[in-house]
């Protein structure tokens, strides 16, 4: 029995202009910006990392920021709606603060036993904030001005966008999540346990038609598997039935990729060895990390890429 998948690891979308993608997840939404890296594989393009103060699996918000990318459409086989963890008591916090910034939002009222706010960032990407009771202690950012007790703490999951459930709920069952509510044709599936990121709302529209990926498009969400040993027994596991890759070396984690019978990109990265790996948790984000195999370009790396400023609040030095 492999260990088990507890919940979200992260979640991956497409941005437009880096600085407007920065600025909004680190200045509205008062996350850390954890890593300031390249994508792999087009190292003439950012890939930026916010999360909690560690960037802890369960938290962590990944952009590919495109500058010309053109603005995606969201259809069947695609994660349609990212939801963020804070207290129900913190939704007024929230409310006040994105009129404060000029973002339009909509109070969507209560979804199961939480009340959400929904809302879209520069790129369309439709985010929502679930306020609800159980919520975690933060690891809050120290380079936010949001105060620690209304901090996103992390995600509260995501919601699909599918034609047809059955290949989709077999997989989450694989993977340990089971059908937890339903209302409508929304169907709640959630991990054991109460980690961040463990509700998957399954949406079943079978007229839903194909969409577009491009800028506020979620890429692919992330599971987490405890360590490497863990992963290679779900690679076993979710090999009888769906077509997985081998393990890739994101640097700051491990991944396994597949594609879920509808369609969604589904990645479980480990937990191991995270965001320390390569600078100091006072400094995260400060600087450009790139993996070895690039550092020989790392000047040339750095002139091309668009110039971006963080205007987080920097850590006093100790
Ligand atoms: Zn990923």
């Amino acid at each position: 029995m492999a260990q088990p998948i507890v919940g979200l690891h992260h979640v991956t979308a497409i941005a437009s202009d880096p600085q407007r993608n920065l600025d909004f997840y680190t200045q509205v939404l008062g996350l850390r910006f954890v890593k300031r890296t390249v994508n792999f594989d087009d190292p003439g393009t950012y890939h930026f990392y916010f999360g909690d103060d560690a960037g802890s699996p369960g938290t962590i918000l990944t952009f590919f920021p495109w500058p010309h990318a053109s603005r995606g459409h969201a259809g069947a086989g695609e994660t349609t709606r990212t939801a963020f963890s804070v207290p129900l008591a913190s939704l007024p916090f929230w409310r006040k603060r994105l009129e404060e910034e000029h973002i339009l939002f909509e109070d969507t009222g209560k979804r199961f036993e939480e009340e959400v706010l929904t809302l879209r960032d520069p790129d369309g990407m439709v985010l929502e904030i679930v306020g609800h009771t159980d919520v975690k202690e933060p690891l809050a950012p120290r380079t936010s001005n949001v105060p620690a007790e209304h901090s996103i703490r992390g995600f509260f999951g995501v919601t699909l966008l599918e034609r047809k459930s059955e290949g989709t709920f077999a997989t989450l069952q694989t993977m340990g999540f089971h059908e937890v509510a339903s209302e409508g044709n929304r169907h709640r599936f959630a991990a054991e346990g109460d980690a961040l990121g463990n509700h998957i709302d399954v949406i079943l529209d079978p007229e839903a038609g194909h969409g577009r990926m491009g800028a506020g498009s979620v890429h692919h969400i992330a599971f987490r598997a405890k360590d490497d040993s863990s992963q290679l027994e779900w690679l076993e596991i979710l090999s009888k039935s769906l077509a997985v890759t081998p393990v890739q070396d994101r640097t700051y984690f491990h991944s396994i990729y597949f594609r879920e019978p509808g369609g969604v990109l589904f990645e479980l990265a480990t937990d191991p060895p995270g965001f320390g790996l390569d600078e100091p948790a006072e400094s995260l984000g400060q600087t450009l990390r790139l993996p070895p195999w690039l550092e020989a370009h790392h000047q040339e790396i750095e002139r091309i890429l668009p110039k971006i400023t963080d205007k987080s609040a920097q850590p006093t030095e100790a």
